[in-house]
Protein backbone atom coordinates (compact mmCIF):
# COMPACT_ATOMS: atom_id res chain seq x y z
CA UNK A 1 0.00 0.00 0.00
CA UNK A 2 1.22 3.59 -1.08
CA UNK A 3 -1.61 5.61 0.61
CA UNK A 4 -3.38 5.39 3.71
CA UNK A 5 -6.45 7.10 5.31
CA UNK A 6 -7.33 8.19 8.84
CA UNK A 7 -10.64 9.42 10.70
CA UNK A 8 -11.60 9.97 14.14
CA UNK A 9 -15.59 9.23 14.68
CA UNK A 10 -18.06 9.02 17.57
CA UNK A 11 -16.95 10.92 20.72
CA UNK A 12 -13.81 12.45 21.22
CA UNK A 13 -11.53 11.23 23.66
CA UNK A 14 -8.02 12.66 24.79
CA UNK A 15 -5.12 11.04 23.18
CA UNK A 16 -7.21 10.88 19.75
CA UNK A 17 -4.55 13.49 18.66
CA UNK A 18 -1.47 11.71 19.58
CA UNK A 19 -2.71 8.63 17.62
CA UNK A 20 -3.30 10.83 14.67
CA UNK A 21 -0.03 12.20 14.75
CA UNK A 22 1.19 8.41 15.35
CA UNK A 23 -0.44 6.92 12.29
CA UNK A 24 1.01 10.05 10.03
CA UNK A 25 4.56 9.77 11.31
CA UNK A 26 4.64 5.91 11.19
CA UNK A 27 2.84 6.12 7.24
CA UNK A 28 5.70 8.91 6.79
CA UNK A 29 8.43 6.66 8.14
CA UNK A 30 7.49 3.88 5.90
CA UNK A 31 7.28 6.20 2.58
CA UNK A 32 3.46 5.88 2.52
CA UNK A 33 0.96 8.82 1.73
CA UNK A 34 -1.23 9.37 4.34
CA UNK A 35 -4.70 11.12 4.11
CA UNK A 36 -7.18 12.45 7.01
CA UNK A 37 -10.60 12.45 6.89
CA UNK A 38 -12.41 15.62 8.40
CA UNK A 39 -15.28 14.57 10.58
CA UNK A 40 -15.76 11.27 10.52
CA UNK A 41 -17.55 8.74 8.02
CA UNK A 42 -19.79 12.37 7.16
CA UNK A 43 -16.72 13.67 5.89
CA UNK A 44 -15.98 10.62 4.00
CA UNK A 45 -18.79 10.61 2.27
CA UNK A 46 -18.49 14.58 1.77
CA UNK A 47 -15.21 13.68 0.39
CA UNK A 48 -13.25 16.18 3.18
CA UNK A 49 -10.18 14.53 2.76
CA UNK A 50 -6.37 16.08 2.79
CA UNK A 51 -3.36 15.07 2.58
CA UNK A 52 -1.18 15.07 6.12
CA UNK A 53 2.93 15.93 6.32
CA UNK A 54 4.80 15.65 9.47
CA UNK A 55 4.50 19.31 10.15
CA UNK A 56 0.55 19.04 10.37
CA UNK A 57 0.58 16.57 13.26
CA UNK A 58 3.54 18.96 15.66
CA UNK A 59 2.21 20.42 18.95
CA UNK A 60 -0.78 18.08 18.90
CA UNK A 61 0.13 15.25 21.21
CA UNK A 62 -0.24 16.90 24.39
CA UNK A 63 -3.69 18.65 23.16
CA UNK A 64 -7.02 16.57 23.89
CA UNK A 65 -9.69 16.90 21.45
CA UNK A 66 -8.81 15.62 17.75
CA UNK A 67 -7.59 17.84 14.93
CA UNK A 68 -9.60 16.25 12.37
CA UNK A 69 -12.64 16.46 13.84
CA UNK A 70 -15.57 14.00 14.78
CA UNK A 71 -19.09 13.71 13.64
CA UNK A 72 -21.89 11.13 13.71
CA UNK A 73 -23.16 10.21 10.56
CA UNK A 74 -26.55 8.31 10.00
CA UNK A 75 -26.23 8.21 6.17
CA UNK A 76 -23.18 6.70 6.68
CA UNK A 77 -25.25 3.48 8.67
CA UNK A 78 -26.76 3.11 4.68
CA UNK A 79 -25.79 0.86 2.32
CA UNK A 80 -25.37 3.54 -0.32
CA UNK A 81 -23.42 6.17 2.79
CA UNK A 82 -20.96 3.49 2.96
CA UNK A 83 -20.89 2.82 -1.20
CA UNK A 84 -20.23 6.92 -1.29
CA UNK A 85 -17.37 6.26 1.28
CA UNK A 86 -15.73 3.98 -0.68
CA UNK A 87 -16.29 5.97 -4.36
CA UNK A 88 -14.31 9.35 -2.24
CA UNK A 89 -11.76 6.87 -0.49
CA UNK A 90 -10.76 5.46 -4.87
CA UNK A 91 -11.06 9.04 -5.93
CA UNK A 92 -8.41 10.19 -3.55
CA UNK A 93 -6.44 6.71 -4.52
CA UNK A 94 -6.18 5.60 -0.93
CA UNK A 95 -6.31 2.07 -0.42
CA UNK A 96 -6.38 1.13 3.48
CA UNK A 97 -8.23 3.38 6.37
CA UNK A 98 -7.53 3.82 10.10
CA UNK A 99 -10.91 4.65 11.97
CA UNK A 100 -10.16 6.13 15.23
CA UNK A 101 -13.16 5.73 17.72
CA UNK A 102 -15.64 3.40 19.81
CA UNK A 103 -17.29 0.48 19.32
CA UNK A 104 -20.08 2.15 16.74
CA UNK A 105 -17.30 3.38 14.40
CA UNK A 106 -15.63 -0.19 14.21
CA UNK A 107 -19.09 -1.32 13.19
CA UNK A 108 -18.36 1.27 10.05
CA UNK A 109 -15.24 0.28 9.73
CA UNK A 110 -16.30 -3.54 9.47
CA UNK A 111 -18.65 -2.52 6.75
CA UNK A 112 -16.19 -1.02 4.63
CA UNK A 113 -13.92 -4.07 5.17
CA UNK A 114 -16.97 -6.67 4.17
CA UNK A 115 -17.06 -4.12 0.99
CA UNK A 116 -13.35 -5.25 0.27
CA UNK A 117 -12.35 -1.78 1.44
CA UNK A 118 -9.30 -2.70 4.14
CA UNK A 119 -9.84 -1.18 7.29
CA UNK A 120 -8.43 -1.11 11.26
CA UNK A 121 -9.99 0.33 14.36
CA UNK A 122 -8.39 1.91 16.88
CA UNK A 123 -10.03 2.25 20.41
CA UNK A 124 -10.57 5.93 21.36
CA UNK A 125 -13.18 6.38 23.65
CA UNK A 126 -13.47 7.37 27.74
CA UNK A 127 -15.98 4.71 28.66
CA UNK A 128 -13.30 1.11 27.94
CA UNK A 129 -16.44 -0.55 26.85
CA UNK A 130 -14.56 -2.41 24.06
CA UNK A 131 -13.51 -5.94 24.59
CA UNK A 132 -10.35 -7.31 23.35
CA UNK A 133 -8.24 -4.19 24.76
CA UNK A 134 -7.26 -3.92 28.65
CA UNK A 135 -7.51 -0.27 27.83
CA UNK A 136 -8.99 2.37 25.26
CA UNK A 137 -7.73 5.48 24.65
CA UNK A 138 -8.53 8.72 26.48
CA UNK A 139 -9.85 6.15 29.80
CA UNK A 140 -7.13 7.26 31.99
CA UNK A 141 -7.56 11.10 31.36
CA UNK A 142 -10.69 10.74 31.83
CA UNK A 143 -10.10 8.71 34.93
CA UNK A 144 -7.86 11.82 35.88
CA UNK A 145 -10.35 14.32 35.75
CA UNK A 146 -12.96 12.93 37.71
CA UNK A 147 -10.80 12.10 40.60
CA UNK A 148 -9.60 16.05 40.57
CA UNK A 149 -13.10 16.93 40.30
CA UNK A 150 -14.31 14.34 43.04
CA UNK A 151 -11.21 15.44 45.54
CA UNK A 152 -12.84 18.62 45.14
CA UNK A 153 -15.93 17.94 45.82
CA UNK A 154 -14.89 16.07 48.70
CA UNK A 155 -13.28 18.96 50.70
CA UNK A 156 -16.78 20.94 50.33
CA UNK A 157 -18.46 17.57 51.39
CA UNK A 158 -16.49 17.40 54.29
CA UNK A 159 -17.02 21.20 55.15
CA UNK A 160 -20.94 20.88 55.17
CA UNK A 161 -20.95 17.21 56.31
CA UNK A 162 -23.35 16.05 53.35
CA UNK A 163 -23.29 13.07 51.06
CA UNK A 164 -22.89 13.79 47.63
CA UNK A 165 -23.77 11.85 44.52
CA UNK A 166 -21.38 12.27 41.75
CA UNK A 167 -22.38 10.73 38.20
CA UNK A 168 -19.96 10.26 36.15
CA UNK A 169 -20.18 9.04 32.42
CA UNK A 170 -20.84 5.35 31.41
CA UNK A 171 -23.81 4.48 29.45
CA UNK A 172 -23.19 0.77 29.10
CA UNK A 173 -19.91 0.42 31.11
CA UNK A 174 -19.20 1.09 34.57
CA UNK A 175 -15.29 0.87 34.06
CA UNK A 176 -14.92 5.33 34.54
CA UNK A 177 -17.02 4.57 37.93
CA UNK A 178 -15.48 1.67 39.58
CA UNK A 179 -11.92 2.65 38.45
CA UNK A 180 -13.16 6.60 39.99
CA UNK A 181 -14.86 4.40 43.33
CA UNK A 182 -11.83 2.78 44.24
CA UNK A 183 -9.16 5.80 43.36
CA UNK A 184 -11.29 7.91 45.37
CA UNK A 185 -12.59 5.57 48.05
CA UNK A 186 -16.26 6.20 47.23
CA UNK A 187 -18.74 4.54 49.71
CA UNK A 188 -21.17 3.23 46.85
CA UNK A 189 -20.08 2.58 43.18
CA UNK A 190 -23.82 1.93 41.16
CA UNK A 191 -23.24 0.87 37.71
CA UNK A 192 -24.91 -0.65 34.86
CA UNK A 193 -23.42 -4.06 35.20
CA UNK A 194 -23.98 -4.68 38.53
CA UNK A 195 -28.13 -4.50 40.13
CA UNK A 196 -28.74 -1.38 42.08
CA UNK A 197 -29.40 -2.23 46.00
CA UNK A 198 -30.51 0.95 47.35
CA UNK A 199 -30.82 -0.67 50.89
CA UNK A 200 -26.94 -1.66 50.96
CA UNK A 201 -26.16 1.48 49.79
CA UNK A 202 -28.10 4.02 52.86
CA UNK A 203 -27.08 0.83 55.12
CA UNK A 204 -23.19 1.78 53.80
CA UNK A 205 -24.32 5.72 54.84
CA UNK A 206 -25.46 4.83 57.96
CA UNK A 207 -22.22 2.77 59.11
CA UNK A 208 -19.81 5.53 57.93
CA UNK A 209 -22.18 8.33 60.19
CA UNK A 210 -21.94 5.90 62.70
CA UNK A 211 -18.23 5.43 62.91
CA UNK A 212 -18.05 9.47 62.83
CA UNK A 213 -17.96 9.72 58.67
CA UNK A 214 -18.03 13.88 58.16
CA UNK A 215 -19.44 12.79 54.09
CA UNK A 216 -19.91 10.38 51.83
CA UNK A 217 -19.58 10.10 48.39
CA UNK A 218 -21.46 7.35 45.93
CA UNK A 219 -20.35 7.19 42.46
CA UNK A 220 -22.99 6.60 40.01
CA UNK A 221 -22.09 5.59 36.04
CA UNK A 222 -24.62 7.57 33.60
CA UNK A 223 -26.46 4.15 32.49
CA UNK A 224 -27.62 3.59 36.04
CA UNK A 225 -30.29 6.47 35.69
CA UNK A 226 -29.75 10.32 36.45
CA UNK A 227 -27.84 11.22 39.63
CA UNK A 228 -30.62 13.76 40.35
CA UNK A 229 -33.13 11.01 40.71
CA UNK A 230 -30.82 9.19 42.69
CA UNK A 231 -29.77 12.23 44.81
CA UNK A 232 -34.03 12.58 45.48
CA UNK A 233 -33.94 8.75 46.26
CA UNK A 234 -30.88 8.76 49.02
CA UNK A 235 -32.19 12.15 50.54
CA UNK A 236 -35.70 10.99 51.23
CA UNK A 237 -34.44 6.84 52.43
CA UNK A 238 -31.92 8.05 54.77
CA UNK A 239 -33.02 11.65 55.73
CA UNK A 240 -29.11 12.85 55.00
CA UNK A 241 -28.57 15.91 53.69
CA UNK A 242 -27.47 14.88 49.91
CA UNK A 243 -26.12 17.36 46.86
CA UNK A 244 -25.57 16.19 43.35
CA UNK A 245 -22.64 16.72 40.81
CA UNK A 246 -23.20 15.88 37.54
CA UNK A 247 -19.59 15.99 35.83
CA UNK A 248 -20.64 15.78 32.14
CA UNK A 249 -18.47 16.68 29.14
CA UNK A 250 -15.41 18.05 31.24
CA UNK A 251 -15.07 14.12 31.30
CA UNK A 252 -14.17 14.32 27.75
CA UNK A 253 -12.01 17.04 27.81
CA UNK A 254 -8.30 17.96 28.56
CA UNK A 255 -4.72 17.50 28.15
CA UNK A 256 -4.07 13.79 27.74
CA UNK A 257 -2.18 11.74 30.33
CA UNK A 258 1.03 10.34 29.92
CA UNK A 259 -0.54 6.65 29.82
CA UNK A 260 -2.88 8.20 26.81
CA UNK A 261 -0.17 9.55 24.53
CA UNK A 262 1.81 6.19 24.75
CA UNK A 263 -1.00 4.43 24.10
CA UNK A 264 -2.62 6.18 21.51
CA UNK A 265 1.15 6.42 20.56
CA UNK A 266 1.68 2.80 20.52
CA UNK A 267 -1.90 1.51 18.89
CA UNK A 268 -1.52 4.47 16.02
CA UNK A 269 1.53 2.74 14.98
CA UNK A 270 0.51 -1.08 15.14
CA UNK A 271 -2.78 0.21 12.89
CA UNK A 272 -0.03 1.07 10.37
CA UNK A 273 1.97 -1.91 10.37
CA UNK A 274 -1.17 -4.24 10.06
CA UNK A 275 -2.74 -2.42 6.77
CA UNK A 276 0.88 -2.61 5.32
CA UNK A 277 1.25 -6.18 6.42
CA UNK A 278 -2.34 -6.65 4.30
CA UNK A 279 -4.62 -7.41 7.31
CA UNK A 280 -7.88 -5.62 7.01
CA UNK A 281 -11.08 -5.98 9.95
CA UNK A 282 -9.03 -6.07 12.72
CA UNK A 283 -8.67 -3.94 15.69
CA UNK A 284 -5.12 -3.28 18.07
CA UNK A 285 -5.65 -2.83 21.45
CA UNK A 286 -3.28 -3.53 24.43
CA UNK A 287 -3.20 -6.82 26.84
CA UNK A 288 -1.28 -7.30 29.76
CA UNK A 289 0.86 -4.27 28.33
CA UNK A 290 1.36 -5.87 25.07
CA UNK A 291 0.17 -4.43 21.56
CA UNK A 292 -2.90 -7.17 20.13
CA UNK A 293 -4.78 -7.52 17.28
CA UNK A 294 -8.31 -9.44 17.16
CA UNK A 295 -10.64 -9.64 14.24
CA UNK A 296 -13.54 -6.69 14.67
CA UNK A 297 -16.67 -8.53 14.13
CA UNK A 298 -15.44 -11.02 16.69
CA UNK A 299 -14.64 -8.13 18.96
CA UNK A 300 -18.00 -6.65 18.71
CA UNK A 301 -19.97 -9.68 19.60
CA UNK A 302 -17.94 -10.07 22.62
CA UNK A 303 -19.80 -7.89 25.80
CA UNK A 304 -17.45 -5.71 27.34
CA UNK A 305 -17.23 -6.53 31.57
CA UNK A 306 -15.86 -4.85 34.36
CA UNK A 307 -12.91 -6.70 36.51
CA UNK A 308 -15.47 -8.66 39.10
CA UNK A 309 -12.19 -8.72 41.47
CA UNK A 310 -11.83 -5.02 41.21
CA UNK A 311 -15.12 -4.52 41.97
CA UNK A 312 -15.39 -6.84 45.01
CA UNK A 313 -12.38 -4.95 46.55
CA UNK A 314 -13.92 -1.67 46.17
CA UNK A 315 -16.84 -3.13 48.54
CA UNK A 316 -14.30 -4.71 50.79
CA UNK A 317 -12.55 -1.55 51.04
CA UNK A 318 -15.49 0.86 51.89
CA UNK A 319 -16.91 -1.23 54.74
P1 LIG B 1 -18.52 6.38 21.54
O1 LIG B 1 -18.13 5.11 22.24
O2 LIG B 1 -17.71 7.53 21.98
O3 LIG B 1 -20.00 6.63 21.50
P2 LIG B 1 -18.74 5.27 18.90
O4 LIG B 1 -17.73 5.04 17.83
O5 LIG B 1 -19.36 4.05 19.51
O6 LIG B 1 -18.06 6.18 20.00
P3 LIG B 1 -21.21 5.93 17.52
O7 LIG B 1 -21.97 7.19 17.45
O8 LIG B 1 -21.90 4.71 18.01
O9 LIG B 1 -19.88 6.25 18.35
O10 LIG B 1 -20.65 5.60 16.05
C1 LIG B 1 -19.95 6.59 15.30
C2 LIG B 1 -20.37 6.55 13.86
O11 LIG B 1 -20.06 5.26 13.30
C3 LIG B 1 -21.89 6.70 13.61
O12 LIG B 1 -22.29 8.05 13.61
C4 LIG B 1 -22.05 6.06 12.25
O13 LIG B 1 -21.69 6.96 11.21
C5 LIG B 1 -21.00 4.93 12.28
N1 LIG B 1 -21.70 3.66 12.60
C6 LIG B 1 -22.14 3.25 13.81
N2 LIG B 1 -22.76 2.05 13.71
C7 LIG B 1 -22.72 1.69 12.41
C8 LIG B 1 -23.19 0.58 11.65
N3 LIG B 1 -23.85 -0.43 12.23
N4 LIG B 1 -22.94 0.58 10.32
C9 LIG B 1 -22.27 1.59 9.73
N5 LIG B 1 -21.81 2.67 10.38
C10 LIG B 1 -22.03 2.73 11.70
Amino acid sequence: MKRLGVLTSGGDAPGMNAAIRAVVRKCIYHNVEIFGIRNGYQGLIEGNIEQMDVGSVGDIIQRGGTKLYSARSEEFRTEEGQQKGISQLKRFGIEGLIVIGGDGSFRGAQKLTEKGFPCIGVPGTIDNDIAGTDFTIGFDTALNTIIEAIDKIRDTATSHERTYVVEVMGRNAGDLALWAGLADGAESILIPEKPDDMEEVIARLQRGIERGKKHSIIILAEGVGSGIDYCEKIQQAANLETRVTVLGHIQRGGSPTAQDRVLASRLGAKAVDLLLEGKAGRMVGIQNNKLVDHDINEILNVQHSIDEDMYKLSKELSI
